[in-house]
């Protein structure tokens, strides 16, 4: 079937809504002098802005023809363009030296995922996206376990918030900076502490200058740390490297 009006396939003269939008009434009032004239044929009044006259030129203007094709064109473009945004994209990658955490802000209160250190994560939707959907995610850098909902998450462990929404396409990194200050000060009492363990190790307590110093260092308690904690501040490869060294002295 293909329309003899405005040769495009799929309807006929009777349902074409460019024949209809040319058959369209323009409304808009000519004053000239003392009369009034209204309702004439849509397209009389160049440039009128009525409903009807838009519609006309939508649908007719140059041609009947080529005003169809266009708009099926892009149609078509609209319709491909929202296939791609009803999917949106988003990657966070990781680029602390620590794992960091997504929690979703919303509907699925249990979602959790975690990301390791120099790695990434695409979030994947088993939906499509409606254009007014959108979704807001937490990086943290701390572990809430799976079932955490927002107001237990604490403002000093999030290092981001991510939304999601129709058309997104991005890719986030967290970068070493937005990781906690907290986290920072453990870095560095851990690396204090290496280095106060070499000084101990080089002999400095034999010097009567330094004991007292020494004995006041062995007081400073520190709070729990992991092996973990230790790699981050780069104190574990430290030894590592002197084993290694002295391993290779010694043979
Ligand atoms: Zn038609
Ligand atoms: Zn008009």
């Amino acid at each position: 079937m293909r329309c003899g009006y405005c040769k495009q396939e799929g309807h006929n003269r009777r349902s074409c809504a460019a024949l209809a939008a040319s058959e369209g009434v323009c409304g808009c009032p000519i004053v000239t002098g003392d009369s009034v004239r209204l309702f004439r044929g849509v397209g009389t009044i160049e440039g009128c802005e009525c409903k009807s006259c838009d519609l006309f030129r939508l649908y007719n203007v140059p041609t009947p023809e080529i005003a169809c094709q266009i708009l099926k064109d892009k149609e078509i473009a609209e319709k491909l363009a929202h296939e791609e945004n009803k999917w949106p994209e988003m990657i966070i990658i990781n680029k602390t030296r620590a794992p960091i955490f997504i929690y979703v802000n919303g509907a699925e209160p249990e979602f959790k995922q975690s990301i390791e250190a120099d790695t990434g994560f695409k979030i994947k939707y088993v939906n499509p996206f409606e254009e007014d959907e959108i979704s807001n995610y937490i990086v943290t850098d701390h572990d809430y376990g799976l079932k955490a909902i927002f107001r237990d998450i604490e403002p000093k462990h999030i290092l981001k918030l991510v939304s999601v929404e129709y058309g997104t396409k991005e890719e986030i990194t967290i970068t070493q900076e937005a990781s906690s200050v907290e986290d920072k000060w453990r870095e560095a009492a851990l690396k204090a502490q290496y280095l106060l363990h070499q000084l101990d190790r080089l002999g400095v307590k034999n010097n009567p200058n330094y004991e007292p110093i020494m004995d006041m260092i062995q007081d400073i308690q520190y709070p729990p740390y992991s092996e973990q904690d230790k790699e981050r501040a780069g104190v574990t490869s430290g030894f590592t490297n002197i084993h290694e060294t002295t391993g290779i002295n010694e043979s």
